[in-house]
Parts: structure tokens; C-alpha cells; sequence
């Protein structure tokens, strides 16, 4: 019988919460997996490196010190690893960190399967740091203890020396504690520590759902409780916890706490929302629209085989840029083929992302509209008997081509996708919006307006707290049209420019 090649397993520390405070190597290797077993605290979005093929497990969150999911666990990662795979077991924060790793690598180690564990961030100093507290800030602190809190629980012999801990002339961050902060706190000062001894509790750290409670040792736990602090937090004791209140850097963030709602399809939600992400916002991701590319329609194939006889071809959006060089690559071509043909972009988005693919505009107007576009590229250059080849949106307008059939060219307009309305569960949304808990609705083009309210009142949204921002004018009157109020209008109309327009706004 022919035997299997032995499979190879890397612990890989996801990092604290955000997705992308993982390591490079941690992301590099979770791209390469066959299979990933991920526990509850590493953040779901990571999931996104993995490939089609590959298979993901969730491994529930597991209480107690010998529970028996850690053995399910254990075995899971021997199945998995025997039967040739290459497996990543993604643990929240830093593998060796309160993570009950040395247990899955004695598994391995006895199996004989090798395995490389991969740091992580660990949730000790990122949430202090995202709460502008400095561990082991000189002034007040030049050692740092780590310690669990759950041992704490009804353990007749703890390996907790409290004793040692109430004298420590430092910083103790306290691990997995929130349900014995009381107690902890209690052990510390009948233990000699002062009452008055400055505590932080830092809940859901490098989230946009963070939350920071301040306090003394003596009141902390009566402080999470009026303030309802739910896990996970870490607790951080000592005078280093009492920091300069401008140091609180990541709460501060202009769009901190928004519920902002974005309306496109999956994967430009999913680039939207990591921008908000790192804005300091939290992201709602509702899928609005689909974008199905026409690129293997006769329109499209027709003008393809043609190209060198276009003069200009007009990108008006990053999906048809994407949508065609996919294309392309698909019957093993690339950027070459344009390579007689000058090619104007609608703004510095689409620019981007035909620099993407090996090609630099020829044109981007000022201003990124449709109507700017046909005006100042007839401006630009002499369009008169010009061939001029428009790859876009099914739907897009006809602004663009009066301006330049007025400027003499001769247009071929090939749709490259069409955009279809998702049917969405709206009744969180709705509800969401109803009870005021949302603060932005954006929207980033005219279809996801149409796709919204196609779903959603409109009077839900105007009788409600929620403001509503556009991309620009063509999005705004499409708005309008459904008489909806309007708040913002971005001046530079790029996802970029329509967050600026919102923090500022949120600023004012
Ligand atoms: N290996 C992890 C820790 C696992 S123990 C690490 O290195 O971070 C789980 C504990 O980590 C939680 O009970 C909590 O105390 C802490 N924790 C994990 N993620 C956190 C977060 N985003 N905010 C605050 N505490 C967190």
C-alpha cells in the first residue's frame, strides 16, 4: 500500500482582533492551507487568504482547563495532518499566549509531525496600546506580568502567587478575567496592594466596538458592571495604567463608534469596509448589488478582436477594468493588446487599477464624473473622426457619449457587466435603522440606490437618525429621485473622498 506523506501544521497567531494586525507570514501561510481549524477569537475576515478549495473548521470556544473539545481539537489537527494535508490552527492573539498550544504540539511531536508555530500579536499589548497605555512605560513601570484570570476560579491549589503579584512594582495584565475581576481585585488588596492602585479595563481591543473602563483597583469591577463590559477584555493594573489621556490615540479616530452601512456588492463592500476599519469605523456590509460580467457576450468579443482599430478606450470604473483584464487573462492575454489605443479613466480609482494590470492612463479629468470626462477629454485632445471604444456598466448614462459624439467622435459603447439587485435580508438593517443604532448609509453609485429602495422604504430612512452620503451628483439625484434626503455629497468622488467628506462632517 502506498503511504501518505505526512502532513505539515503551523500554529498561526491571528493577532488580537483586526484582521489585519495578523503577521505577514501568518497571512502568507494561511493562503497555502488545505485546511484551517480557527478558534472563536480569531477574527472570521482572515478567513478571506484561504483558498477556494480549502477547508475550514471552527472550533468552538472552549471553558474550563480540561475540557473535551481540546481533545477533539488535538485529534481533529492528527486527522487532518495524517491524511497529508497542510493544516493552519489560527488561535487569536499569539499562539503561545494563554493558548493552549504546548497540549497541540506534545500531540504533534508524538505523531511525529512536524510543525512551525508563527507569533501573533497578543492581546496584552494591543489593547493596551490601542488604549494609548504603555506597558512598560519607564516612568511608571520596567516589568510586566502576564496572568490568567480563570485559575482564579475554585482551583484548590493556584499557581497564582498572589502574594507576589500585590508587592509587584510594575504593570500586571490580567488575561480571560472578566468573570473574576471582583475577586481578583479583592485577592490583590487583602494582599497588600493600595486600593488606589490605577486599573484599565479594555474590552473587544482593535475593534471598532472597543471599550475602555478606567479605574482604582477598588472600584474597577463595580465600574464594568455599571458600564456592562462583556469579554473579551484584558485587565491591565499598575501605575502605567494611569496614562496621559492624550495617548488614547485609536478611540479618538473621527469615525470611532460610527455604524456606517455600506451598499455595493460583495467585494467592493469588502474593500469599503476595510477602509472604514482603518479609519477607526465599523463597517456594515450589505450586499445591495452583483456585477456579472458581459465580457464573453459577441458585443464585447467583437470589439476585442478590433482593438487596434479604436484610437481611445474609456474606463469609466474599476469593475470594468477588473471585469476585462480578468477576461484577457482568461484566454492567456494581457495589457499588450491595448498597446496602440490611448486609454482614459474616469478618476484616479480606475487609474488605479489599470495601473494594476500594467497601464498607465492617458487621461484622467479633473473632476470624476461621466460628464467631466467626455468634456475635458474632448478638451484634450482633438476627437474629431476619433474612434473611441466605451467599456462600462450596462447601465451606464448617455452624458458621456453626447459629449463626445458633440466633439466628433465616433463611439462603439460595449457594456463589459451588467448589475443585478440582491435580494438581502433587510430586516436587522431596518431595525438597526429604526432604533437609530445606525449613523451612515453611503452609497457609492446610483444601481445600490435603486437596489436599496427596491427593498427598503424610504420613509424608514428619512424619519430615521441615519444620514445618508453620496459619491456625487449622478448617485445624489438618483436619491432624490427616490425623495431621499441627501446629507453629504462627496467633492472628490472616490470611496476615499466620500469618507474625508464623512469625517469632516462627523468632525463639525
Ligand atoms: N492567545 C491569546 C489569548 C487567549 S486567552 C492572545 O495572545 O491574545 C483569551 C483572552 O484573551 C480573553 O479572555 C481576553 O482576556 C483576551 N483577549 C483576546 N482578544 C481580546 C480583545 N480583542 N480584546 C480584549 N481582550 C482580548
Amino acid at each position: 500500500m502506498k503511504s501518505v506523506a505526512k502532513g505539515f501544521v503551523y500554529l498561526v497567531g491571528a493577532g488580537p482582533g483586526r484582521a489585519d494586525l495578523i503577521t505577514v507570514r501568518g497571512a502568507e501561510i494561511l493562503k497555502k492551507a488545505d485546511c484551517i481549524i480557527y478558534d472563536k477569537l480569531a477574527n472570521p475576515a482572515l478567513l478571506k487568504f484561504a483558498r477556494k478549495e480549502a477547508e475550514v473548521i471552527g472550533v468552538p470556544k472552549r471553558i474550563g482547563t480540561y475540557s473535551v473539545s481540546q481533545d477533539q481539537i488535538n485529534k481533529l489537527l492528527l486527522e487532518k495532518a495524517s491524511s497529508g494535508k497542510t493544516v493552519v490552527r489560527l488561535k487569536g492573539g499569539d499562539p503561545g499566549i494563554f493558548g493552549r498550544c504546548a497540549e497541540e504540539i506534545t500531540v504533534l511531536a508524538e505523531a511525529g509531525i512536524d510543525f512551525e508555530i508563527v507569533p501573533g500579536v497578543t492581546a496584552a499589548t494591543a489593547a493596551a496600546e490601542y488604549a494609548g497605555i504603555l506597558l512598560t512605560d519607564r516612568q511608571h513601570s520596567s516589568q510586566v506580568v502576564f496572568v490568567t484570570g480563570q485559575e482564579a476560579k475554585g482551583k484548590e491549589k493556584s499557581n497564582i502567587d498572589w502574594l507576589l503579584l500585590a508587592r509587584f512594582r510594575g504593570t500586571i495584565v490580567f488575561y480571560m478575567a472578566m468573570g473574576n475581576i471582583k475577586l481578583i481585585a479583592k485577592k490583590l488588596i487583602e494582599n497588600g496592594m493600595d486600593e488606589n492602585m490605577p486599573a484599565v479595563v479594555i474590552a473587544d481591543a482593535t475593534f471598532p466596538t472597543q471599550r475602555i473602563v478606567r479605574g482604582s483597583l477598588r472600584l474597577i469591577s463595580q465600574e464594568c458592571k455599571e458600564n456592562k463590559v462583556e469579554p473579551p477584555a484584558i485587565i491591565v493594573i499598575g501605575r502605567a495604567a494611569d496614562s496621559d489621556k492624550r495617548f488614547n490615540w485609536f478611540t479618538k479616530q473621527q469615525l470611532f463608534g460610527k455604524n456606517i452601512v455600506v451598499t455595493r456588492d460583495a467585494c467592493g463592500n469588502a474593500e469599503f469596509a476595510g477602509k472604514i476599519i482603518s479609519r477607526g469605523g465599523n463597517p456594515i456590509e450589505f450586499e445591495a448589488i452583483k456585477i456579472k460580467p458581459l465580457t464573453n457576450k459577441d458585443r464585447f468579443l467583437r470589439a476585442l478582436a478590433k482593438l487596434a482599430e479604436f484610437d481611445w478606450i474609456v474606463f469609466t470604473s474599476s469593475n470594468g477594468v477588473e471585469i476585462v483584464f480578468n477576461f484577457l487573462r482568461s484566454l492567456g492575454k494581457d495589457a499588450r493588446v491595448f498597446s496602440s489605443v490611448k486609454i482614459a479613466a474616469i478618476g484616479s480609482e480606475t487609474a488605479e487599477t489599470l495601473n494594476k494590470f500594467g497601464i498607465k492612463a492617458d487621461f484622467v479629468p479633473s473632476v470624476f464624473t461621466s460628464r467631466e470626462l467626455g468634456k475635458q477629454l474632448a478638451e484634450f485632445t482633438n476627437l474629431k473622426g476619433k474612434k473611441v471604444l466605451l467599456l462600462r456598466s450596462q447601465l451606464a448614462s448617455d452624458e458621456l457619449v453626447e459629449w463626445l459624439k458633440q466633439a466628433g467622435a465616433e463611439i462603439e459603447n460595449v457594456p463589459v457587466y451588467r448589475i443585478d439587485t440582491v435580494k438581502s435580508k433587510c430586516n436587522r438593517l431596518i431595525e438597526n435603522i429604526k432604533s437609530g443604532e445606525i449613523d451612515w448609509l453611503v452609497f457609492a453609485s446610483p444601481s445600490s440606490v435603486r437596489a436599496l429602495f427596491e427593498q427598503i422604504q424610504v420613509g424608514i430612512i428619512n424619519s430615521s437618525s441615519a444620514k445618508v452620503a453620496s459619491i456625487g451628483p449622478v448617485t445624489s439625484e438618483q436619491l432624490r429621485d427616490f425623495d431621499i434626503r441627501v446629507d453629504l455629497e462627496a467633492s472628490e468622488h472616490t470611496i476615499d473622498g466620500l469618507l474625508d467628506a464623512i469625517e469632516r462632517s462627523c468632525r463639525q
